[in-house]
Formats: C-alpha cells, structure tokens, sequence
C-alpha cells in the first residue's frame, strides 16, 4: 500500500517527472496451467501435491512434453518462473523408471550449482528415493571422486570441469556415458563470445565420448530473454531443439521506469551524478519503509552509494543500520547474514554489485534502483526480477549515466520495452579455439580420417597436428602421441594460450587473481592502469613483459585509465561486401598491429580527463575479423579536411559504442579504428573489429545489421542535448573539433541516403 502512494507522489511530482523518459506499467499476469502430464511418476506429481503444486505452469507442461517425444528443447522465460522444474522433473522422472540412468548439468557458476544443488536435493529428499547426486568441481575432495564417477546418477558440474577433469578421463566415468540420458545446460545466455565458441567444442566432444559409450543424450537447455536464445542454444548443442518460451508463471504488477539525471551543463552535455539521484530515490524508499535494492556497476560506486545514502538517512534514527552493502570481497558469513535478513526482513535496504545478481535468494522485495545501464536489456531485466512479489505493485527505475549507451535507452524507451535486441553470437568454428579442442578430442579417442567435429572436415587440421608431432596416423586413424595432457593448458577464457598472469601483491602476500590475454594486456594491465576484477580496483605497479606477469595490489580510486592504442590494419581477405549502398561496406580478416602508446585517468561520473602517462610495449599483431564502412570519394571531397576527420572519428566513436546494443558482449569486445585515407580502400574508412584472434562472430553480425546498426548511431546522436558533441554521443569537442558533431551527422544521413533530412 505504501508503495503505492510514493509512487502517487513520484507521478505528481513535477521536477520527477522531468526526469522521467519512460514509464512502463506492466499488467499483473495470472497463472496459465496444465495438468501434470499423465507419464508423470506417480511419487513425482505426490511431491509436488503435498507442496502445494497441484498443477504445473503452461511452459513447464510444453518443456515436458517436448522432452518426453524425444526432441532436445532450450527454455526461455523470465527468472522466478520455476525454470528448473522443467529439467528436474524430466530428469528424475527418468531415473524414478530406471536407475542406470544419468544426467549431466552444466552451471557457469559455482553459486548456481550450489543453488540448483539445494534444490534438487529438496525434491530428492522428499521423494525418499534413492537418487544420488553429487557437485563435481574444483572443490569436491579427492577421497569423494571415485564414489561419484560409479554412483552418482545427477553430476552438477561446470563447462571447465569438463573440460580439463571428466572428459580427459571418460574412461573412469564408464557409467555416466553409457547411461547419459540428459544434459541440462542453464544459463545458456552466459556461453558467447570466446567461452561461449570454447563451450560449444566442449560439447563436441561431450558428444563424440557419448558416442563411443553408445549414448546419444537430449539436451535441455535454459536462457535469459535474448534475442537469438534458439540460434544460441542450437550452436551451442550442435543439433535442433525445441523452444519453449511461453511463461505460465503468474506475477504481480510491476512500474519500470527510465530516469534521465538533469542536464546541468547543457554546452558540454554533462547531467547531474547518476549516484546522486540514485541515492535520493532510494532515500525516499527507505524512509517510507519499503524493501529496496540498489544495483551498482562496481564496487567504488557500491561503497560510494552506501556511504551518501547512510549519511541521507542519518537524521532517521535506526534507519542508517538497516542499509548493507553486497558485493564481491565480502567475507561469506557477512554475505549470509544480509542474504537472511533480506529475506527476513531485518534488513531493509541493500546496495549491491551484479554479484547478487544471479541465483542467491534473497526472497523478493518492492523497488529496485540500477545506477546506470548494466550493459544489457537482459541483465537489466536480472536486475529487475529481483523485485516483484506474486501479487501487489513493485518498482524499478533505471537511472541513466552519461555513458552514451545509457543516454540512447534514455532517449529511446520504446528500444528498451520492445523485442531484446541483443544477440548471443558465438564461432565455434573460429581456428585456434576449434584447432584447440581437435588435440583435446585426440586425446580422448582418436580421430577417424574423415571425420567430422562440428565442421565438415577436420582433415586439414588433422595432418597440420600431425606436421607438429602431435598426431600419428596409423591406418586412416589419427593418435595422441604426445607426452603432455591438452585439456590442462588450454583456457574457455581466452583464445590461445598467452596469457598474462595478474598477481595481487596486496599486503605483502601474492596470489593469482586472474588472466589476460595478450592481445589486451597492453591496454588493460600496462603499469599505472587500473585493472578491474570481481568489482574490486587495482593498481598495476609493474608489468613483467618478458614473464608475461602483471603485479597489482588493490586500491580505492574515483577514476578508471583507458589506453591509447595506435592500430594499423591491413584487409587479407574480403568474405562479403556490400556495394550499392551509399557507403560500401565489407567483412573480413584483417591483421591487427596494434601499439599502445598513452593512457589517460579518466574520472569516475563526470569522466572527466584528470591525467596521463605513456606506455612502453612493443607492438602487437592479431589476425580477426572485422566489419568497415568507407565513405565514398564524393561525399569525402564535400568536407574540409578538419572536419572530415572529426566526423570519422565522431562517428567511430558512436558506432563502436552502438554495437553492444545488439551483440551481447562487454564492451571492450568490439574495437575500432578509423583513417583517414585507408591503405586499402584509398578511402576515408571505420573498421569495427573482433578483439579476439580469429574472431567470435561480432564483426559478420554488424555487417548483416548495417543500416539498422547506422541508423541507430544516427539516432544516438541527433538525440543527445550537446551542442558540439559530448561524451555521450560522438565525444568531447577536444576530440572530434567543433565541427565534429554536425559532420558524424552528415556522414551518417549520406549512407543512409537521409538527404532529406539534412538541413
Ligand atoms: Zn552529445
């Protein structure tokens, strides 16, 4: 009832409503039901009756249905919609009717496994069966392995273990593939880019080692709302499945609504702190004693947050001390408690990093606050889905940054509300990564000449392993016949093995924290940078080059460094072109030289440019691929020099961070260049291209999305209140020239043959 009336208060509230570029109601949904289908096992449908589950949910009862004729199926509907029934019922279903049968289940993350795992056991416990079912990762005991390769029916495990611990071993795991009668893979949305091309060969060779055990599992897999989940899941799995995307989960009515911080300098385009107004809605909240979330992109702002909004709710008394904050560093009983006393109560307001954005239940509260964009719709909805009791009103308002991906959902909530854009693109046929799992699907069984892995042939590959003495063929058949043991060096993280090791020197101690790999390690942990892990800052003290080791120690800074990187590029080879429209454009491999040469400290909020210093590394060379746009001689010719200059740069500015609106992928996954007079093309030309050696697939996607993908540039910065251009749209003036704006905008209008709307 309280919420209510804040939110009447919101609605009449004038310089709110200022502010607001979007307000969506969305409707209470009922419940749709089905019967429990009749092949259902007796016990299974008793356990759910005496919980209360008289019938299943719409979704669940097509999931079923789908895995029961046989077929493989991927389920896509929203978080809190009892997802995981649909692959447990099926699951012990199976193993209720025989008890040789098995499954394997995939989770991204140690949280969610520990969290399914719970789960699961509750039905098992319930069922008073005799189902076995074990967590196999890096932390199950040694003494524990044996017992759980013979005897466990359910093996909740993760795409790495896989990888480097069972299938290198599948000859100890006998039981599990001759039996393999399911393979649950949640959270598909989280396999793309690299790790997602490195999943897709994992499962390759899960499938190969099936194959020779006899067994040919179904797949049930479950995504996020994406806007490729099929097209994902299929690529992933190698093979048709089934989409079930009908939600049947009822729940309450719900307010989103998109909150533009004011324009305080509307010259330079700067707006008011999205932290700051963060703080004053969630104050308002709190103060009217309503459960809420705060969702923060990393773990200064989190603490920053914190701190404004314990001192806003100072003059409260007892108010101040039921605010946490929730992050990645905390120590796991302090993350229990707040867990436990949000969804008790005690604790009325939390302020949280993503970390407590998947799986942990924290029950559900009433109003939710994202400082700035989490980088997709669909996160963003995560984020969301933490608010929402089955029936009475929530809230969730996302609170635009000036970042230029947030200032385009501002301007354009009908992006936000409608279809998800966002496409989950992986290339499990990208060289290195497949010629990676070729050696490792060697050494677990030879290869056949002949014989296909995901790709037609793999004969080529084959004999260069061979060529490496790697291989041995022997009568039409290929051999492991190396010493080492493949799976161990090789990373789902990363494309190839160079990696650098980052290591925090914090206090005297030294401990690995992470990888980089090399084609980023000179923008990312050059020494002076600060490095982000987990939500936590580093300072990068010095980088060993030769060792490829990065010593870093942790510190609390309010501004981030983004390097310099003088880039030539160089077209090999042209898959696609496109020549008739108004600006030509192409797909490709290209080789990437890429030298970093300065940073700049850029200030957390208002980035502004607080520094700088130089980088000493030596160049760096990449083959990938890559998308370009060039701008043709006549239109070029129209432009001073100054300007046509500024435009290219404007414009690649906008483009570069345009594209995450439609490839789900960070940020930095997509780099850009443009020159001024190309090597190939002998014109003005903007290369986007896949920082990854071979490519994931972002580039191709860009080329096939062309005008729509300009056309939305062209949106972002027409839409944007600057005058001369900012850093939420085509970058500050000192970049782009005075000019700069106005001539991106004239670029774009001519590709998109938009003259009449020039003016
Ligand atoms: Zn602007």
């Amino acid at each position: 009832m309280k919420l209510d009336q804040v939110l009447e208060e919101l609605r009449q509230s004038e310089r709110f409503q200022a502010c607001v570029t979007g307000w969506r109601h969305l409707p209470p949904r009922p419940a749709r039901h089905v019967d429990f289908p009749p092949w259902l096992e007796l016990r299974l449908a008793q356990v759910l009756r005496a919980r209360g589950i008289e019938r299943l949910y719409t979704h669940q009862g097509a999931a079923l249905d789908a895995i029961h004729s046989g077929k493989s199926a991927v389920v896509v509907t929203p978080t809190a919609s009892g997802k995981t029934m649909c692959y447990n019922l099926p699951v012990l279903d199976a193993i209720l009717k025989d008890g040789n049968a098995r499954a394997l289940y995939l989770f991204p993350t140690k949280a969610l496994s520990q969290d399914q795992m719970n789960e699961l056991h509750g039905l098992i416990t319930d069922l008073g069966a005799d189902i076995k079912t074990y967590t196999y990762d890096g932390d199950t005991p040694t003494t524990a392995r044996k017992a759980i390769r013979a005897a466990g029916h359910v093996v909740v495990t993760n795409p790495d273990m896989l990888h480097t611990g069972i299938l290198p071993h599948h000859t100890r795991w006998v039981k599990l593939f001759e039996n393999l009668r399911y393979v649950v893979i949640d959270e598909v949305h989280h396999y793309r880019g690299v790790f997602g091309s490195h999943v897709a060969n994992v499962i390759r060779r899960l499938r190969r080692v099936c194959r020779f055990y006899g067994s040919d599992p179904q797949f049930i897999c479950a995504s996020a709302t994406i806007a490729n989940p099929l097209d994902l899941a299929e690529r992933l799995v190698g093979g048709p499945l089934e989409l079930v995307d009908d939600n049947g989960a009822p729940s309450g009515a719900k307010e989103f609504i998109l909150y533009n911080p004011p324009v305080v300098n509307r010259e330079l385009g700067i707006r008011r702190s999205s932290a700051l107004e963060a703080q004053g809605l969630a104050a308002d909240f709190l103060r009217n004693d309503i459960q809420t979330i705060v969702f923060a992109r990393s773990r200064v702002t989190t603490e920053l947050l914190l701190t404004y909004l314990r001192e806003g709710l100072a003059r409260h008394p007892g108010l101040a001390e039921k605010v946490h904050g929730y992050r990645g560093g905390y120590l796991p009983l302090q993350r229990r408690a707040i867990e436990r006393g949000l969804r008790d109560g005690s604790v009325l307001g939390v302020v949280a990093t993503s970390a407590l954005e998947l799986g942990i239940d924290i029950g559900r509260l009433d109003a939710c606050v994202i400082v700035g964009y989490p980088g997709s719709v669909s996160s963003t909805w995560q984020q969301a889905g933490r608010v929402g009791r089955r029936s009475g009103t929530s809230v969730a308002i996302l609170v635009g940054s000036s970042n230029p991906l947030d200032q385009y959902l501002m301007a354009n909530p009908e992006y936000f509300f409608g279809q998800p854009p966002e496409s989950g693109l992986v290339n499990p046929d990208n060289l290195l990564i497949l010629l990676s799992h070729v050696k490792c699907a060697a050494f677990e069984l030879p290869f056949e000449a002949g014989e296909k892995f995901g790709v037609e042939s793999t004969d080529q590959i084959l004999d260069f392993l061979a060529e490496q003495k790697l291989l041995r063929r022997v009568d039409g058949r290929y051999h492991w016949m190396a010493e080492d043991f493949p799976a161990e060096e090789i990373s789902l993280r990363s494309v190839s093995a160079e990696n650098f090791v980052i290591i925090d020197i914090t206090g005297g101690q030294t401990r690995v924290i992470g990888e980089v790999d090399r084609v980023s390690a000179p923008t990312l942990i050059h020494e002076e940078a600060i490095y982000i892990h987990g939500g936590q800052q580093y300072h990068v003290d010095r980088l060993d080059y030769d060792e490829k080791k990065a010593y870093v120690r942790k510190v609390d800074v309010d501004y981030y460094t983004d390097a310099n990187l003088a880039v030539r590029i160089q077209v090999l080879d042209v898959f696609k072109s496109r020549t008739d429209d108004a600006f030509p454009a192409g797909y490709g491999e290209v080789l990437v030289a890429a030298m970093a040469t300065m940073f700049k400290k850029i200030k957390l909020f208002t980035h502004e440019n607080i520094g700088s210093g130089r980088i000493h590394l030596p160049e760096e060379q990449m083959h990938t691929t890559a998308y370009w746009l060039n701008v043709p001689e006549t239109v070029a010719a129209g432009l001073a020099t100054d300007d046509l200059q500024g435009g290219l740069v404007g414009l690649a500015n906008v483009l570069v961070n345009v594209a995450p609106l439609f490839l789900l992928c960070d940020p930095r996954d997509v780099q850009v260049v443009a020159e001024v007079k190309s090597p190939f093309t002998g014109l003005p030309t903007i290369y986007l291209y896949d920082r990854y050696p071979g490519g994931v697939g972002l580039a191709e996607k860009l080329y096939d999305i062309n005008p729509l993908f300009l056309r939305t540039a062209l949106d972002l910065i027409t839409g944007c209140s600057c005058e001369g251009g900012c850093p939420a749209c085509v970058g500050p003036v000192d970049e782009v020239g005075p000019r700069g704006k106005r001539a991106a905008v004239r670029l774009l209008r001519e590709a998109l043959r938009d003259r009449a709307a020039q003016g």
